[in-house]
């Protein structure tokens, strides 16, 4: 280890920025008990830079962030940089109480709710980004595609098993310079601290190459934007899936059926929470295979909640595939806050027994009223301004939250409003590329 080696001490804030303090990795021993100081007000930053005004702490408080050794992340570093080396933090009060506005205690309390019903949760956050290049793009999907942007693809895909991501696959996706790195699922609160680490790999090799990669949702309104899509699996303390029933539509159990009924009920509310750049709104639209309606849909890319197909080729068991994937986030949302959201909302259709949605197995586009109204398709907000006023008037989603958190987090999403209510959105697309 040389002697200025450093870990960098990290949470994720509302706005998904990976801010902290790092410190000496001689050192570390000494911090991982008390973590480093923090400052209640870092949490309405926003990631245009400003701080939002007014916010809820003003200059008074302090907090510590506290590592969770479980999440050390070390990537090597090369001739030009030092390691990329982190541990993912609480946010607690000093005396070491969870803090109220924590991200990650959001999540956990979520799925401790979940696990009193006797349900564990894996997930994976499946991520799509860009590299920012002028060249002229290969075809989409292509070889081509791949072997022009290397040695980035095989690099990051090594960095990314460093860093214990657990990558499965890299490939070029539609738009262009795009790419999407599936990972394995992980437990509950690992998958979110997975997504954080991925993305931080990702760009940490792209700029080690002089390129930078963007997970911005929407980098050219012309085109596919970047997704991040929530794949949800629920499993009893045996590890054996509650979501697969062989004798039920699309062989979705009952539970699954609930679940899947209370996000949807919650699904203007929760597009705040998930989707949540002023931009955000734009990339969901009909037939950019994002989310063309709010509706359960058994393998069809224009539903918010789709049940992704279940192989039968060799012996794959059925029900360890049986999934729910979730298609209306991107990486501008906070994935402690987007999941814990989710696993609430999906844990309130099953308290209250919700009905089975249809399954939409046709482009909700071509519906007409009578259609749309058998199929119980809803329709996604379609500016950050309507989903914000979805979470307004959805009590439930507010209440998980607490009045403290909403409050910062509303504050931060009417900050960035207001910092691109004079762009359209062209330039308001590249200024969030540069953020994401
Ligand atoms: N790029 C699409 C999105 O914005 C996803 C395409 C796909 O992987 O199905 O969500
Ligand atoms: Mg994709």
């Amino acid at each position: 280890m040389s002697a200025g080696e450093l870990v960098a001490l990290v949470c994720c804030d509302l706005g998904a920025i990976v801010r902290g303090r790092s410190v000496l990795a001689s050192e570390l021993g000494e911090q991982l008990d008390t973590g480093v100081s923090w400052v209640p007000a870092n949490l309405s930053l926003t990631p245009c830079g400003s701080l939002a005004e007014p916010n809820p702490f003003g200059s008074v408080g302090d907090l510590r962030l506290l590592p969770d050794p479980d999440t050390h992340t070390r990537v090597e570093g090369d001739q030009g940089s030092g390691p990329l080396e982190l541990m993912l933090c609480d946010i607690v009060e000093i005396d070491g109480q969870p803090w109220e506005c924590c991200p990650r205690r959001f999540l956990r309390d979520a799925l401790s709710e979940l696990g009193s019903l006797g349900v564990r949760l894996t997930a994976s956050f499946e991520h799509e980004f860009q590299l920012l290049r002028d060249a002229p793009p290969a075809p989409a999907f292509s070889l081509e595609a791949q072997r022009r942007a290397e040695p980035f693809p095989a690099q990051v895909m090594g960095a990314l098993v460093e860093a214990g991501a657990h990558p499965e696959r890299i490939f070029a996706e539609y738009a262009p310079h795009q790419f999407e790195i599936p990972v394995r699922p992980a437990r509950g609160l690992a998958s979110a601290d997975r997504s954080v680490v991925l993305k931080e790999v990702v760009r940490e090799i792209a700029r080690r190459q002089g390129l930078a990669a963007s997970f911005t949702p929407l980098l050219d309104p012309a085109e596919a934007g970047n997704g991040v899509h929530v794949h949800i699996s629920l499993l009893d303390d045996a590890e054996e899936s509650l979501l697969y029933d062989a004798s039920r539509p699309a062989c979705l159990s009952e539970l699954g059926e609930r679940f899947a009924a209370g996000i949807l009920l919650h699904a203007p509310a929760l597009s705040a929470l998930t989707a949540p750049s002023p931009i955000s709104a734009a990339r969901l639209r009909p037939h950019r295979w994002s989310v063309g309606a709010l509706a359960l849909a058994s393998q069809n890319r224009e539903a918010l909640l789709r049940i992704p197909p279940v192989l039968r080729l060799a012996h794959e068991d059925a029900a360890a595939q049986l999934h729910l994937e979730y298609r209306g986030a991107d990486a501008a949302a906070n994935p402690y806050l987007a999941l814990g959201a989710i696993v609430r909302a999906g844990l309130d259709g099953v308290h209250r027994e919700l009905p089975a949605p249809p399954i939409l197995e046709r482009d909700p586009a071509g519906l007409d009223e009578a259609g749309a109204a058998r199929y119980r398709v809803g329709q996604w907000p379609a500016s950050l301004e309507d989903s914000l006023q979805a979470l307004a008037e959805d009590e439930s989603v507010r209440g998980w939250l607490g009045e403290l958190l909403y409050e910062a987090y509303v504050g931060v999403k009417r900050a960035e409003l207001r910092a691109v209510a004079e762009l359209d959105l062209s330039e308001a697309c590249r200024r969030y590329a540069a953020i994401y």
